[in-house]
């Protein structure tokens, strides 16, 4: 009986190229192989794919690892571990480091001839082109210096003529793979002709570098977008001519934003750094990004990462394009944002209210307001927060929310203070209603709540006396309620505002 192949320790891995801002969809292709790896207890592989040197940037590789750690997708492989730089069986992890072992398969390749030097001109290569596609073929190159003489070869390159290291792709034969999400893709060599694996020996390009490393690395699953489709079975030639046997290959889906069409930094926010800025948590970002293209065949729709790994499989992510909705992103934002504890929550809308130049830090939990000088302890911003902890969708959103607890005087139109057909007058009354209630009360939430309320229940129209002193607590159109407000802004701090709106009126 012949025993069965043991099967090999699932190595997955993200490969990003830092060419810009971290995408957010680009959090999925990194999150997809993180989960299948965690749930078969394998390896996730972090690489660094900075070959074009020339758009490659140190702050966007930065950027990356900050995403990532912030997101909680960490890996086992990379470039940078638990911030020492990690010397591992298969480092380095950057693609620029790895020059002499790409040099080492070019030269196997060359030596072996599956690959071979070539002299054509770009021009002499475009003019093939044209042909080619006047004749209704695919515009690929086919091959003049295929089969040229070895003498020549070193002569051409002893004399320093331009050249480029092609693949000689075996012609008129098929590639074909299963992929793990759209099955069975079959590919003619003819429409990919002698590709470009090296500029030279030590100028690697995107399929190549990329092939090797999924062999070198032991990749078992490359799990990545659906636009390297057209790459896959040009990495499948090159590891097959190296050797090796090729990776399993599963293509994730297009994400379009709701009007269909690609997200795109015109209509909406695109990268991870604009949604941490905004007050997504990492753990809704997580989430939400898990369901593009994902789902668990049930109702459940709030995942922890745990969760994630535990539920998490292939067979279960979907072909066709993923819709990026925000409005769902916010919803769950809300979701975790009420699982905070008030103190939590509290903590992490601090640093928004800085930025807005409305607290200022000075000593632990402890602030200036801006304005009015004046000493704010953490406490006391927890409540101003509380007023909203049941509505609150983002961290940022708590700036305008809760601004006027830091300002000496609002700023709004006095039409604001009215209620339905109130005259001057008698919003005039109204607050000094409510002014007289609120001087003469024991100050606490209960009586406020008590007195104000058995005060406009005797009225007509609640808002008669309620509306006008919301308005002139918070300057808004919107607001939690005046009672809530009242309690936050204090005693005095209230008698002021009403005082302010009344002088406003007259
Ligand atoms: N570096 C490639 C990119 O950023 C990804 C390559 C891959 O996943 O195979 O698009």
């Amino acid at each position: 009986m012949i025993a069965k192949k043991e099967e090999k320790r699932i190595r997955t891995r993200f490969a990003p190229s830092p060419t810009g801002h971290l995408h957010i969809g680009t959090i999925r292709t990194a999150l997809f192989p993180f989960l299948f790896a965690r749930k078969n207890k394998g390896t996730f592989i972090l690489r660094i794919e900075d070959t074009d040197l020339e758009r490659s940037k140190k702050e966007w590789e930065d950027e990356l690892l900050m995403g990532l750690n912030w997101m909680g997708i960490n890996w086992d492989e990379g470039p940078v571990v638990n911030s020492s730089n990690y010397i591992g069986e298969h480092s380095p992890y950057r693609q620029s480091e790895r020059t002499k072992i790409y040099r080492k398969y070019l030269e196997q390749m060359l030596a072996d001839g599956h690959a071979y030097y070539c002299f054509c001109s770009k021009e002499e290569v475009e003019a093939q082109k044209q042909y080619l596609m006047s004749i209704g073929e695919s515009p690929v190159y086919r091959g003049a210096c295929r089969d040229l003489p070895k003498e020549t070869v070193e002569k051409y390159l002893k004399e320093g003529r331009p050249s480029v290291i092609r693949f000689r792709t075996p012609t008129d034969t098929k590639v074909s793979f299963n992929d793990l999400i759209r099955g069975e893709i079959e590919v003619s060599t003819e429409t990919m002709g002698d590709f470009v694996l090296a500029k030279d020996l030590d100028t690697a390009l995107f399929n190549f570098t990329c092939a090797v490393d999924d062999v070198e690395m032991e990749i078992t699953h490359v799990i990545r977008g659906e636009d390297h489709i057209p790459n896959t079975p040009k990495q499948i030639l090159i590891i097959r001519a190296l050797g090796f046997e090729e990776p399993k290959y599963a293509h994730l889906s297009l994400i379009l934003g709701t009007d269909k069409k690609k997200l795109s930094k015109r209509t909406s926010k695109t990268s991870l750094i604009d949604y941490k800025d905004d007050g997504y948590l990492p753990e809704a970002i997580l989430n939400f990004i898990a369901f593009l293209g994902w789902n668990p065949g049930t109702e459940k729709e709030i995942y922890s990462l745990d969760e994630l790994i535990a539920d998490f499989s292939i067979e279960k992510i979907q072909k066709s394009a993923a819709i990026f909705n925000v409005e769902k992103l916010d919803w769950i934002n809300g979701f975790y944002i009420r699982k905070k504890s008030l103190f939590d929550l509290t903590k992490e809308c601090v640093p928004y209210l800085i930025r807005a130049n409305l607290i200022r830090e000075i000593a632990v939990e402890k602030y200036s307001i801006i304005e009015t000088g004046e000493e704010i302890h953490l406490e006391e911003i927890e409540k101003m927060v509380a007023l909203y902890h049941e509505r609150l969708k983002k961290l940022s959103e708590i700036v305008e929310l809760i601004d006027f607890c830091f300002l000496k005087e609002l700023d709004y139109p006095t039409e604001l203070l009215k209620w339905k057909e109130m005259s001057n007058q008698e919003i005039i009354d109204s607050l000094n209603k409510s002014k007289d209630i609120i001087s003469n009360i024991e100050f606490n939430k209960q009586n406020l709540e008590k007195e104000l309320m058995e005060e406009a229940n005797k009225l007509t129209n609640r808002g008669n006396l309620l509306w006008p002193l919301r308005a002139a607590l918070s300057g808004k159109k919107n607001s939690a309620g005046p009672m809530e407000i009242a309690f936050v802004l204090g005693k005095e701090k209230t008698i002021i505002r009403i005082e302010q709106a009344i002088k406003k009126l007259k």
